[in-house]
């Protein structure tokens, strides 16, 4: 059966290009009779906070976008994640880093080479490459090639400060909630060859991936929690706030009945779900 999950991470409020992702995610698993997850990434504490992650949910239910299984939170499952990293510090897939953010802004972490013990504190990195590849199929995009990227160069698994990091996180959750379908944004379509890696290192198939476009702003910016972009208010105008994702989706949108509820509208929506309209580039949206 096919899964798949939105996993926002609640630094922020939903915005508009969030909830193209997870209209994508939600067409793509009920045009295919699957299930639609909702994950909160929340495992970065500093960043996150509980009233984000409420009022996502929140804006989520708006617009009739309910998980088919209870939400996981990351920030509850600390010891799973342990776990896997155990395994990888056991197989000799990690090493110990001393790095500042500071110091890896001016150089490359030269830590692998050191083989630093003892206690630390340590970030514990992934050797990503022992299992990189340079190419993979994305279900939207086709072949991606891998681009040279010094994030693909140091993936911390655990941070000093003792936080998991984002993409050991994800690659567990997506394992144990047998994820069969990756659906997210062009953002991070470098990163999953990281991830890719991980699979392989925890001796796992990968679920398949599918990244969707960005909605940027005039300049080209990506719209994200981070540039302060504005929230959706999906109380009264919910049905307009659909149609414009779905359009962004560039489906077909003749045969809705936007005065319909959210519901029926979606139910119609996934009936017509058409993935290979969907652009293979990133879109200027205003709003
Ligand atoms: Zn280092």
């Amino acid at each position: 059966m096919y899964i798949g999950r939105f996993a926002p991470s609640p630094s922020g409020h939903l915005h508009f290009g969030s909830l193209v992702t997870a209209i994508g995610c939600y067409l793509r698993a009920k045009s295919l009779n699957g299930k639609f997850i909702v994950r909160i990434e929340d495992i970065d504490t500093q960043r996150c906070s509980s009233d984000n992650a409420q009022s996502i949910i929140t804006s989520l239910q708006n617009i009739s976008l309910y998980s088919d299984e209870p939400i996981v939170y990351q920030s509850h499952r600390h010891k799973i994640y342990q776990k896997f990293l155990d395994y990888l510090i056991a197989k000799d897939y990690t090493y110990n880093c001393q790095c500042t953010r500071a110091q890896l802004k001016q150089r490359p972490c030269p830590c692998e080479h050191l083989q630093l013990q003892g206690n630390g504190p340590y970030n514990i990195c992934f050797k990503a490459n022992l299992f990189m590849s340079d190419y993979f199929e994305d279900k939207l995009l086709g072949t991606i090639k891998r681009q040279n990227d010094a994030q693909l160069q140091h993936v911390v698994l655990k941070r000093k400060d003792n936080i998991f990091a984002y993409n050991l996180c994800v690659v567990c959750d997506d394992i144990l909630q047998n994820i069969t379908e990756v659906v997210r944004g062009f953002d991070l379509l470098n990163m999953t060859f990281v991830h890719l890696a991980l699979y392989k290192a925890l001796n796992h198939q990968a679920p398949d991936f599918l990244h969707l476009p960005l909605a940027i702003n005039e300049q080209g910016v990506k719209y994200s929690k981070q540039n302060h972009a504005k929230a959706v208010i999906l109380e009264k105008n919910s049905q307009q706030v659909l149609k414009e994702v779905l359009c962004f989706l560039d489906q077909n949108i003749l045969d809705l009945d936007f005065s319909q509820s959210c519901d029926s509208i979606l139910k119609q929506a996934s009936l017509n779900f058409k993935l290979d309209k969907i652009a293979h580039h990133s879109k200027v949206f205003i709003y």
